[in-house]
């Protein structure tokens, strides 16, 4: 089975389908590790493409939470809580059901598990080796993919019990690179971000996963940006959304 990894897509309907189509039909299932909507201008035609890839398995993100009234995002910055009351207003009411009953993670899928910020708390960033570590080893599989940090990369914890850090290095330009898994070595997996990457590279992030190969691809590819951002003007999104878009941070 070969598995598309869609995470943080943040209503940038542009990014996802640019993803979408260096994707074409190269697998078989899709799964998306939450973070629908926030930040970006197409709320409900993001969640309405989601919903037709009929993904296997969809963890919510703490802005699906807050988008749809689940949460208050009272811990969210001003910025951010400005782009979520949008969202909120935007969301038709079958979407923001849809939302609504998303599921908290971790879920299983196959021979990985799925989460949007880590295993033992949906909403905790995992940027640093010891979180990834201490998060890894409550792990019940071999891969965890993780989101939320819009950060490509990741974590393997090795058979010593030696952590390490995952670097795709796409930085120089190359759309994707491959990540063969070490039997008895676990990893913490996360494909990046589509609609709003802080990463420094600013093309859309993505993941494929085969399971008879057992190999992770990292994948980034070039969107139309300027679009993205003009929609997210006429919307009168904050406008430090929109020029970070540009800059991958
Ligand atoms: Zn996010």
């Amino acid at each position: 089975m070969r598995y598309l990894i869609l995470s943080d897509i943040h209503s940038n309907l542009t990014a996802l389908e640019a993803v979408l189509a260096q994707a074409g039909d190269g697998y078989d299932r899709v799964v998306c590790l939450g973070d629908i909507v926030g930040y970006g201008p197409d709320p409900n035609q993001v969640v309405d493409r989601v919903r037709a890839l009929d993904p296997v398995a969809v963890v919510r993100g703490n802005h699906d939470k807050a988008g749809c009234g689940i949460d208050d995002a009272e811990d969210f910055n001003p910025v951010a809580r400005d782009a979520t009351v949008w969202t909120r207003e935007q969301l038709r009411s079958e979407n923001l059901t849809y939302l609504r009953q998303l599921d908290r993670g971790p879920l299983r899928v196959g021979d990985f598990q799925v989460v949007h910020g880590s295993l033992r708390d949906e909403d905790e960033y995992v940027f640093m080796p010891l979180e990834a570590q201490q998060s890894l080893e409550q792990a019940e599989a071999a891969l965890v993919f993780c989101g939320h940090t819009h950060f490509q990369g990741g974590f393997v914890l090795g058979q010593d019990g030696g952590i390490e850090v995952l670097e795709p290095s796409l930085g120089s330009g190359a759309a994707s690179s491959d990540l063969p898994l070490e039997a008895g070595a676990k990893y913490l997996v996360n494909p990046g971000s589509i609609g709003q990457p802080r990463d420094g590279d600013a093309r859309a992030a993505f993941g494929f996963y085969d399971d008879r190969k057992r190999v992770v691809e990292y994948w980034r590819v070039p969107y139309d940006i300027k679009a993205t951002q003009e929609r997210m003007q006429q919307a009168g999104l904050p406008e430090p959304l929109i020029l970070r878009l540009a800059l991958g941070r």
